[in-house]
């Protein structure tokens, strides 16, 4: 078929299709294929290579070569020209293979005797499955026809392997999606789960890749087209009025709905036999192996957009839609690529686990996960390809780990960890109403962080004293747009009411930086930690201020409220937004509101400059909490975001620990209350090293609670105090060494 006419493709596709009907075991398979390909193509040689493991591919078949060789040949990925196929995703075409870059001679194969090699990826939604090849003795370079004809036959390889067509006896292969998998992502929540793997978008199966009636496959494929681009506009139409960002997606969506290249590479793909369904997704693969290439964060959208509409169109044609119609298993850990808050949030606490292929510990998702308490792994490479419904999983989330599908041995260590948990968990459960007193009598307020209405139940579950931090972008940040007064108030209500009078200090809104809002106009910083941010923005633009005060005032109605402003660099900040306070509060009792009974306004400290202000701000300021996070990114000009700095240097450090020793001095002299709300004061080793520099209140996440709590009750604030005081004095760069060696001592 050196000159591979539709026709032609069509007709070994039949032959293929009938190959695959027959009763013979899995091998036999794939020997009559090898066979039937090489003979359509006009070649001597035809051989099927398929992964045996992340990094080795075998000959599983050929026809042409060495019989002996078939599963005895392996080689790396990227080793030889088979491998270079298998790395890059890319067709390789030399009329002179024995030259050709990266060439690797196997004696075993009695390949030196084929001069012309073809190589082609098989490969299924980004998976890489192997590699097929002909190859002939006469030096030719094979025709672009003859390249599409053989990469339509390795989507249809890719098919049968997915449906499991060459397992069986002799074949040496196991079938995909069996085997047990251990993947490395990122943790960006603690805590270990055992569940089943319910993925969030389910994989569309296609059955029927071959079709010999292509007007009928085209006819199916239009209808499908018009379906999706009909379903398409009428989104549109629904968001003219909403979200921008949303639209932009749909536009995109539309752009390639309506798309002439993309229309017509399904045809192509349907003339030379294949299905409507195995076009689409022919296509959809050579996408995603592009995107696993791109870099350019654009052109990465795009092509997910791309990748989206075509999963839309292949539940179209396949009639299974997002809902399968399968339940939710027994303990579900969900897998996704990513998933919007919302999505998330409709879940709920019934998920055991979270595993994303993409996401970032900063992500929203994250957020949620966290309020939720469940375990969360993000950057879990290939998982959305490994996973089917129902598979058993288990998720370290401590370890950033996911075992798919484990073996006895790594099920028996995973649930002895499990337990540790449960006991661990046991013990937190037994002092939740017990005060943090230390053995020196020292009593420590323990105040949680809070921030979605998914938080609340921490309030009794965590045995916190109120809620010392609660993030009010949070609400703001898991919309697609600008919440309205009337719903903010709803929700402050439904805060202060689940506190049952406990205190709880609302953050205003703390955006810019690593906090955008979908909905507000990006700003273009160099720097936009440094840049205009949190209460920046609030008083330059103090529209949403007021309204967000307001709704606070309003959800108070007669009850205390305390509100704090987050990132005041300087007393000048505190004071301007104070009088914002004060003329909001006007407002109110002008308009007839019950005011609040009492109302406490405070300040962050998250930068250097606010420890040094004049004292006079430390009197008049109703409280300050020290946001440990920001705090610590300026004191050492790391940034918080950046992996590659963010644990250079040790909150431990003695240069740290004696400033916020300062701060502490600083507010004693006026009297004023101090907490610290950043995530160390969750991490029971530092946690108890602030309260041994003065801190009395530190509050954060719910889980923390019971750990820092469990540790504060053992040690002695004094002696503490004292092997940091002769840490420092001995020149340690950081007090942690001698505090563990202290706290392994208790
Ligand atoms: C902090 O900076 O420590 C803090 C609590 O605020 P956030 O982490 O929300 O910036
Ligand atoms: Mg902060």
């Amino acid at each position: 078929m050196a000159d591979s006419t539709e026709s032609e493709s069509r007709k070994l596709l039949g032959r293929l299709r009938e190959a695959m009907a027959s009763d013979d075991a899995g091998q036999a398979r794939l020997d009559k294929i090898t066979h039937l390909i090489a003979d359509s193509m006009g070649t001597e040689v035809c051989s099927v290579y398929l992964f045996r493991d992340d990094e080795t591919l075998e000959l599983c078949a050929t026809q042409g070569l060495n019989i002996e060789s078939v599963h005895q040949t392996r080689m790396r990925i990227g080793e030889g020209l088979v491998g270079r196929v298998a790395r890059f995703g890319k067709v390789v075409n030399t009329p002179d293979a024995p030259n050709a870059k990266g060439f690797r001679y196997m004696p075993e194969t009695g390949e030196e005797r084929y001069s012309s090699f073809l190589g082609v990826p098989v490969q299924r939604l980004g998976e890489m499955l192997g590699v097929l090849v002909v190859q002939s003795k006469e030096a030719r370079e094979f025709s672009s026809d003859a390249v599409y004809a053989l990469e339509v036959v390795a989507m249809v390889i890719a098919e049968m392997t997915e449906l499991g067509a060459f397992v069986g006896e002799g074949a040496a292969l196991s079938p995909l999606h069996q085997q047990a998998v251990l993947i490395h992502g990122t943790s960006a929540q603690e805590g270990a789960a055992e569940g089943n793997v319910w993925l969030h978008e389910p994989r569309v199966i296609v059955t029927n890749p071959i079709a010999d009636d292509p007007q009928r496959e085209l006819e199916r494929l239009h209808d499908a087209v018009e379906e999706l681009r009909v379903g398409v506009d009428k989104m549109l139409e629904v968001s003219r009025n909403g979200d921008k960002e949303q639209l932009q997606v749909l536009e995109a969506y539309r752009m390639f709905a309506n798309s002439k290249g993309w229309m017509r590479r399904m045809e192509e793909d349907i003339a030379r036999g294949l299905s409507a369904e195995a076009a689409v997704e022919k296509e959809q693969s050579q996408a995603r192996a592009r995107m696993s290439q791109v870099q350019d964060a654009y052109l990465r959208e795009r092509l997910s957009d791309l990748d989206d509409l075509s999963n839309r169109l292949l539940r179209i044609l396949t009639g299974q839609g997002a809902d399968t119609g399968a339940e939710l298993p027994e303990n579900p850990i969900l897998i996704a690529r990513n998933i919007g808050p919302g999505d998330l949030l409709e879940y709920g606490r019934g998920l055991r686990g979270i595993v994303l292929e993409e996401g970032s510990v900063g992500s929203h998702a994250a957020i949620v996960a966290r309020a939720l308490a469940i375990p969360l792994v993000v950057n879990a490479k290939r998982i959305t390809t490994e996973a089917l419904n129902g598979d058993h999983i288990m998720v370290d989330g401590d370890q950033g780990v996911v075992h798919l599908r484990p073996d006895e041995t790594v099920v028996g260590a995973f649930r002895d960890k499990i337990a540790m948990h449960t006991q661990a968990q046991e013990r937190y459960a037994s002092i939740r109403n017990k005060p943090a007193v230390t053995t020196d009598g020292q009593r420590i307020n323990m105040m949680m962080n809070a921030g979605l209405m998914a938080d609340l139940p921490s309030l009794d579950g965590s045995g916190a004293e109120g809620v010392g931090l609660f993030r009010t972008e949070l609400q703001f940040l898991v919309r697609n747009q600008m919440p309205k007064r009337s719903e903010l108030k709803a929700l402050y209500q439904r805060v202060l009411d689940a506190a049952h009078g406990k205190p709880v200090v609302f953050r205003t809104l703390d955006i810019g930086s690593d906090k955008v809002l979908p909905y507000m106009k990006p700003t273009d910083e160099p720097n936009p930690a440094l840049g205009w941010r949190a209460i920046r923005v609030g008083l330059d633009k103090p529209g949403v201020m007021r309204m967000q005060l307001q709704a606070l005032l309003r959800a108070a109605e007669g009850r205390p409220l305390s509100v704090m402003f987050p990132f005041v660099a300087q007393f000048e900040e505190y004071r301007a937004a104070k009088a914002e306070v004060e003329k909001t509060i006007e407002r109110e009792r002008i308009l007839g509101h019950v005011l609040p009974s009492d109302l406490e306004v405070g300040a962050m400290l998250e930068t250097p400059s606010l420890a040094y202000a004049p004292q006079k701000f430390f009197d008049e300021v109703a409280f300050i909490s020290i946001g440990g996070n920001d705090l610590k990114q300026f004191f050492f000009a790391a940034d918080r975001e950046n992996e590659r700095v963010r644990r250079r240097y040790d909150t431990l450090n003695v240069s740290f620990l004696s400033f916020i020793e300062r701060i502490v001095e600083r507010c004693a002299i006026s009297g004023t209350p101090l907490s610290f709300c950043g995530e160390d004061a969750g991490r029971p080793v530092e946690a108890v090293c602030l309260a041994a520099m003065g801190i009395r209140t530190l509050s954060m996440r719910p889980a923390s609670i019971g750990p820092v709590k469990s540790l504060l009750l053992r040690v002695d604030l004094g002696e503490l105090r004292k092997i940091i005081a002769d840490a420092r004095h001995r020149g340690d760069q950081a007090v942690r060494p001698a505090v563990m060696e202290y706290l392994r001592g208790l």
